[in-house]
């Protein structure tokens, strides 16, 4: 679903990325923690196509296509999704509206018609409830005076409506309370499928007790240094980091 071959990357003329290899099957969730400023954003940056990141060596194909020939949008409407790649807010732009359009290019890609206004009403409204977010929450403006907490719900809520085939997951636990973390992996667990695929990135174990893993992997120094099981994501939080960054160097 997603192969990641050498990998290496470089923001303004500084190399981040150095040879990250991964490779994750359709149904498999991996987790990838690590030191801060090892690359784990910049993974997720690069791979959606975000600017001012340079690809300088390696492949990536994704549902048996080289990720690196589509265009940001066509990367996100073959089924790429980042929790964080939305702007942050939009004033004057409802959410409803913002969404209903997401939907609706997804759909028109896939050569569908756009979905009723009613449809979609009723769609996001019981979405809405699964991730615990009031529904007045789509007449606002996009993310507008939203928590933390409720930005990362209502993140989650896109990535409901839009079905990704991998959907990454950056901090997305970082700053929320025991209530908002188990929405967000209720929400996760909820979109487990063997069609679809999840990347998150975390420093805490924690949200892994609730999402539980197939694989963990450690990115440090731009490289992935260690691939295991969940069990490895308890041996970093009684161990930290750093016996690996020795055997790295
Ligand atoms: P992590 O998410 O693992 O904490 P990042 O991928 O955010 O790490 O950052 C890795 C390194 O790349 C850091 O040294 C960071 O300063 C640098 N970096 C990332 N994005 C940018 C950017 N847009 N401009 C300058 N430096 C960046
Ligand atoms: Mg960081
Ligand atoms: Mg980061």
């Amino acid at each position: 679903m997603l192969t990641i071959k050498d990998l290496r990357a470089s923001v303004e003329n500084e190399e981040i990325l150095k040879g990250l290899s991964l490779d994750i099957k359709p149904g498999e969730v991996h987790a990838i923690m690590g030191p801060n400023g090892s690359g784990k954003s910049t993974l997720g940056n690069v791979l959606t196509g975000r600017e001012g990141y340079e690809v300088t060596a390696g492949s990536v194909q994704f549902n048996g296509k080289d990720l690196f020939e589509l265009e940001p949008e066509e990367r996100a409407r073959e089924g790429l999704f980042l929790a964080f790649q939305y702007p942050v807010e939009i004033p004057g732009v409802s959410n409803m509206e913002f969404l209903k359009a997401a939907v609706d290019a997804h759909r028109e890609h896939r050569g569908e018609d756009p979905i009723s206004s009613v449809d979609f009403l009723k769609l996001a409204r019981e979405t809405c409830k699964s991730v615990d977010l009031d529904p007045s929450f789509l007449k606002r403006g996009v993310n507008e005076g939203f928590s933390g907490g409720e930005k990362k719900r209502n993140e989650i809520l896109q990535m409901m409506l839009l079905k990704p085939t991998v959907c990454i997951l950056d901090e997305t636990d970082s700053g929320l309370d025991i209530d908002a973390l188990q929405v967000v992996a209720n929400g996760v667990n909820a979109m487990r499928a063997e069609d679809r695929s999840f990347i998150v990135v975390t420093h805490y174990q924690r949200l892994l007790n609730y999402i539980v893993p197939d694989k963990v992997h450690v990115l440090a120094g731009g490289r992935i240094v260690k691939s295991g099981g969940k069990e490895l994501a308890h041996e970093l939080e009684e161990k930290g980091y750093s016996w690996l960054e020795e055997e790295v160097v």
